[in-house]
């Protein structure tokens, strides 16, 4: 009787696969378990061989080659386990010029919000009042302090800017109309999508005018007794040109007041100085919001900022009163870490300090001769130590504020580009993405750019060590 040869393929070839302890071994005398848990690397190895199994069912005419299967299986491991060791946290080099990049974590604390993470992390007087040994309220000083940038008479504090509006939604316009123009119906990344936040809300949306322009008279006409709120909203990461109409903030909120129906304004970034001292004249700030007389205005912490991720909302004292009444704060407050480094953020802001103290607005700030010298001379080293293997040359480049503020305003800045002979410029970004501090550049034209307004200048050393690791592994 004939027996199929897939048959008698099949299982001999199941069979060069190793066992998961085999591969431990292996990758044990690799001296690779050294850096990660040995359950972690087991839950690596298992994926890898389960991965194996089924694509060998997959491809029974493959010819089986034992030997050589165990030996790539076996080398195969080694990668996964080392991958699987870089899963963690770790702090990355931002080359890429984008200041708030959402991807990396958005805004660098400031040292002082870093300490005072640290302090909190132990037990603390969060709701507790040393003077009475009575219980006290959550964040009285952050609250104070953002009185104080925006002029209004209420503030608190949320988990991120979409549970501030979510929060103000649900606690104003729960079963009830809230109207908003189509042209600010936006989509932030991380599907922070608008009409889906009004549905959870618990609100209906009632969007007037067009895509691009929407009148007064658009909002007005859609105003009636089941209308609980306006809405507007800042169009963040998209910009709309050409043949554009809104409304001013100013002119919303005084139809609100005739027709007293509260005014929410979602501003995003939320900017805490003069604009025009970081180079944006013209976004509109906290407090400039607060002054056009909207009801409640919302604001991310980690935008401009530049504080930890939480969200603001500001605003009339019985509107912000009745939100931080509302159960859902409860699900939709901010830990205790995060209020201390908010707090130190905004002491900075308070004291006028914040273009100096607090990273993303000192890397907005930073003058371009200052990256251009230490352009020149990362662009030095590197040329000298590789004379033969790459070349670096300082360019002009172009960051962006990210974080939805100002998409199409653009910051001169400077940096290296770097080009290797032996590798493309994808490759190298790669390896320096592999980094034991990895560097996150752009490429453009065979050449990796590195923006330095995004990147500390003691950390001008961790590129030139990340470039060497990349360049030296290509000799
Ligand atoms: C960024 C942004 C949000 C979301 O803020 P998170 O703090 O990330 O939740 C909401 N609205 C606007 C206009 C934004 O720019």
């Amino acid at each position: 009787m004939a027996v199929p040869s897939d048959d008698m393929n099949e299982p001999s070839k199941l069979k060069a696969i190793p066992s998961v302890d085999l591969v431990l071994r292996h990758v044990e005398e690799q001296g690779l378990l050294r850096t990660i848990p040995r359950p972690m690397a087991a839950r690596a190895v298992r994926a890898l061989l389960r991965r194996e199994r089924e694509r060998m069912l997959a491809s029974p005419d493959e010819a089986a080659d034992g030997e050589a299967l165990r030996a790539g299986i076996l080398r195969a491991a080694e990668d996964a386990v080392v991958r699987a060791g870089r899963v963690g946290l770790v702090p990355v080099v931002n080359a890429t010029g984008i200041i708030v990049h959402t991807n990396l974590g958005r805004a660098p604390l400031a040292e002082d919000a870093v300490a005072a993470i640290q302090a909190a992390a132990a037990y603390s007087n969060l709701e507790y009042d040393l003077s009475t040994g009575q219980r006290g309220s959550r964040g009285l000083l952050v609250r104070d302090a953002l009185l104080e940038i925006s002029g209004a008479e209420g503030a608190l504090v949320t988990n991120n800017n979409a549970a501030a509006v979510l929060l103000a939604l649900n606690t104003l316009a729960e079963g009830r109309e809230v109207v908003i123009s189509r042209g600010e119906l936006i989509e932030i990344g991380g599907s922070f999508r608008l009409p889906e936040v009004f549905e959870r809300s618990g609100s209906r949306m009632v969007a007037v005018g067009t895509t691009n322009r929407t009148r007064l008279s658009d909002y007005e006409g859609a105003i009636s007794n089941r209308t609980a709120a306006i809405m507007t909203a800042h169009w963040s990461n998209y910009e709309i040109v050409g043949f554009v109409e809104r409304v001013d903030v100013g002119d919303l909120a005084a139809l609100g007041r005739r027709c007293g129906v509260p005014v929410i304004h979602d501003l995003g970034s939320g900017i805490a100085l003069d604009p025009a001292r970081i180079g944006l004249a013209g976004e509109m700030t906290i407090a400039e919001s607060v002054r056009a007389g909207v009801s409640v205005a919302t604001v991310s912490g980690d935008k401009l900022l530049g504080g930890p991720q939480a969200g603001i909302a500001v605003g009339e004292r019985d509107v912000i009163e009745r939100m931080g009444r509302n159960p859902l704060l409860r699900a939709l407050r901010p830990c205790k870490l995060t209020l201390a480094a908010l707090e130190a953020t905004l002491e900075h802001h308070v004291r006028g300090r914040a273009t100096s103290e607090v990273p993303v607005l000192r890397m907005i700030a930073a003058p371009i001769e200052g990256l251009r010298e230490r352009a020149s001379r990362l662009a030095e080293a590197l040329n000298v130590r590789w004379p033969s293997l790459a070349s670096a040359e300082v360019v002009d480049l172009v960051s962006h504020v990210g974080g939805g503020a100002a998409p199409e305003r653009g910051i001169a800045s400077v940096g290296i580009a770097v080009a290797s002979r032996s590798l493309s410029a994808g490759e190298l970004a790669s390896r320096l993405r592999g980094a034991d501090t990895p560097v996150i550049a752009r490429t453009k034209d065979d050449r990796v750019l590195l923006d330095l307004r995004t990147v500390a200048a003691h950390q001008d050393d961790l590129i030139l060590a990340a470039v060497d690791g990349a360049l030296g592994d290509a000799t």
